[in-house]
């Protein structure tokens, strides 16, 4: 907040797996953080919290008081330039998907996605333990949906050969940018089954 304010920088913070939090201690959202109206954005998604991906629903938190500034030092207000964008170039999220977004917050909805994402992190769970145990070193499938694996070889190197010998897709690190290589990335969003059939023919080919 501190860095932002004293570089009239935005945060854009993305949120999409906020539903994967279990933990107590961990924030669902930037603006539990003193000042962050000032100076952040928050992106929120339907995607990964109701399994959601596709119908494109989602929403974009802009403070009234987040400020931006113009080459000639001119202050803009963020909220203002984004509704009037949002207004003219977006036509809207379809009827049903938005009645579906709204039913995630009944209490049904509020119970259907905790045990899909329940689900989705045992599924994390078993892939990390599963790594860990043919030795390799991971990060999350804690409160997040994703582990990361640290490859030991560049990530395309690791990609190709889990494709070839153990016939499993995951995704290179080096896809988020430089400080993914080394690493890939597996997803814990499938049914349990393709998930234990997976990690078995991977324990195969690993070890
Ligand atoms: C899936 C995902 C998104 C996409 O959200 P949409 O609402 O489907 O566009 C954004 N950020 C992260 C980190 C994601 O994993």
């Amino acid at each position: 907040m501190d860095y932002a304010k004293a570089n009239k920088a935005i945060i854009l913070y993305d949120a999409a797996y906020v539903a994967f939090i279990r933990g107590e201690d961990i924030p669902h959202s930037i603006y539990e953080i003193e000042g962050a109206r000032e100076v952040a954005v928050e992106f929120r998604s339907f995607s990964k919290t109701a399994g959601f991906t596709g119908t494109r629903c989602a929403f974009t938190v802009i403070p009234k008081e987040l400020k931006a500034w113009d080459k000639a030092g001119n202050e803009h207000s963020i909220h203002a330039l984004w509704n009037r964008r949002h207004c003219t170039k977006f036509n809207g999220v379809s009827y049903p998907i938005q009645r579906a977004a709204a039913a995630v917050y009944s209490p049904e909805g509020q119970l259907e996605t905790k045990e899909l994402t329940d689900f989705y992190l045992e599924n994390a769970k078993l892939i990390r333990e599963t790594m860990e145990k043919i030795g390799y070193t991971c990060i999350g499938g804690d409160n997040a949906p994703y582990i990361w694996i640290y490859a030991g070889v560049d990530s395309w190197e690791f990609f190709d050969m889990l494709l070839q010998k153990a016939g499993v897709v995951c995704t290179p690190g080096s896809g988020f940018g430089k400080c993914g290589e080394g690493y890939i990335r597996i997803s814990a969003f499938n049914s349990r089954e393709n998930v234990v059939t997976a990690l078995e023919r991977i324990t195969k080919a690993l070890t």
